[in-house]
């Protein structure tokens, strides 16, 4: 499947509603000479000229969606016929990992691609322009799946901008394939300019001084090339074990990586062991953050913790508590940059869930109790631009308002009756757009000023996009 045909420039957008306001707006796209994109010239007051133009409602605009973590490579494997025979049949999660080892090894270049393309499609239908994906290097997959990836990355560019993260979920300082992984590493990290940010998994090593090497070689190694760092960290509900988060924020400091020496920046992934620190702790994490100006996000993933994080303790089926970041928590009350990201789907470790981000800050509604107009904004920001900016994509954390100079990614929600009974619940602030996301049908998406139309397209179309004639 090619990657999704985009309009020619759209030169305006109008009798549109925006985040907060009740009335109706255009946006004129400006094209600058030098760039390919467009950027928001101005938003202006819309006034109804064309007859029909009041009776039907007006789309809500909104910033486009973001990946801020999601496994590219083993997406969908349980929508792949040829590997029908590791459909999980108990669930945990060492089933999970060994079902994942014997899918990689069956992996090739061009099934990475199918997947591949079946999650950017289907990310990019629901209004996603940019995300961060996972590819493994190691000795059972090699380089089988960077390779894809940067196929993917150059075929999908215009639609949506995917940063590739060299990622080592197995070990690279211990047991009998660590040297070999390394070695593997080191050699996608020469051969292929196109990654942007160096991944591993400290969890994995067999023990803690090697999980410690390994964060101390990624720091290192990140630093060196000039890439950004993100780490899979603390994925257990285990008081009993070390927390790393401290050991990763020691090393940041030793090697002076600061939000003012360098744009690159360091994520924090799964991090569920964090759930069991008092508010004391907290403050201070948020504290050696703060004090030291280190450029750390953290990413909550709650459909796979929901699935898999519990607690050692509690063996029996009624009483097994789960863990996921309280990613508003975090925000709110400790000043801490936290977004919220899919991870993965159709695959052992979750085998639930769309690669929609609206789904997950739906989601968050529920595990946050985070029931109001402004909890809504912000877990939309969480899936939006704060994601975009802890990944590295954007400067400022921008709230969901557009503005002027804003590049042209945005989301329009349509309000088409799919019930066939035709009639059509409003849809037309954030909050309800977070509460009960409209399906995909009901959105167009907008990337650096060209279209992207729902399978289902809008019969108002004709009057909010105007498009250049060239
Ligand atoms: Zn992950």
């Amino acid at each position: 499947m090619p990657p999704p045909t985009l309009s020619s420039k759209l030169t305006s957008i109008q009798g549109i509603r925006l985040a907060g306001s009740a009335s109706a707006w255009n946006i004129d796209i400006h094209y600058p000479a030098d760039s390919p994109r467009g950027i928001i010239q101005s938003i202006t007051p819309h006034e109804a000229t064309t007859p029909g133009d009041d009776s039907v409602p007006t789309p809500l605009v909104l910033p486009a969606l973001t990946h801020p973590h999601i496994h590219l490579d083993k997406a969908f494997v349980h929508s792949a016929s040829q590997y029908a025979h590791l459909l999980p049949s108990t669930g945990t999660f060492q089933e999970a990992l060994s079902f994942t080892t014997e899918a990689k090894q069956q992996f090739t270049v061009p099934d990475v691609l199918q997947r591949g393309e079946w999650l950017l499609a289907e990310s990019v239908s629901a209004g996603v322009t940019a995300m961060r994906a996972f590819v493994e290097v190691d000795h059972t997959v090699k380089l089988v799946c960077l390779e894809a990836a940067t196929k993917l990355q150059d075929q999908w560019k215009d639609a949506c901008e995917i940063q590739i993260v060299c990622f080592a979920q197995d070990p690279i300082f211990s047991t009998q394939h660590g040297e070999e992984n390394m070695e593997l590493l080191e050699q996608a990290l020469a051969r292929y300019p196109q990654i942007d940010v160096i991944g591993t998994t400290p969890y994995v090593e067999s023990t803690i001084e090697a999980a410690k090497r390994n964060i101390d070689w990624a720091v290192d190694r990140a630093l060196e090339l000039n890439k950004h760092l993100d780490f899979h960290l603390d994925y257990n509900l285990d008081s009993g074990k070390e927390a790393l988060v401290w050991y990763v924020l020691q090393s940041l400091q030793h090697r002076g990586w600061t939000s003012s020496s360098t744009t690159k920046r360091v994520m924090l992934g799964h991090c569920t062991r964090h759930t069991l620190f008092t508010d004391e702790e907290w403050c201070r994490i948020s504290h050696i953050i703060h004090e030291n100006d280190l450029p750390v996000s953290f990413v909550g993933l709650p459909t796979s913790d929901l699935y898999m994080a519990a607690s050692p303790d509690q063996k029996t089926s009624h009483d097994r508590p789960r863990g996921t970041l309280r990613v508003p928590e975090m925000i709110r009350k400790h000043d801490l940059d936290a977004v919220m990201g899919v991870n993965n789907v159709g695959n052992a470790f979750t085998p639930w869930g769309p690669p929609d981000p609206l789904f997950l800050a739906c989601l968050g509604v529920g595990i946050y109790q985070a029931g109001t107009q402004d909890d809504a904004r912000l877990l939309y920001e969480c899936v939006s631009t704060r994601a975009r900016a802890a990944i590295g994509l954007s400067s400022s954390r921008s709230s969901i308002g557009l503005k002027e100079g804003d590049s042209p990614d945005f989301l329009l929600f349509h309000r088409q009756d799919l019930t066939g009974c035709r009639v059509a619940r409003p849809c037309g602030t954030v909050a309800e757009v977070v509460w009960d996301p409209p399906a995909t049908v009901n959105r167009d998406v907008v990337v650096g000023g060209q279209l992207k139309r729902s399978g289902f397209p809008c019969s108002r179309g004709d009057l909010v996009y105007k498009f250049s004639n060239e």
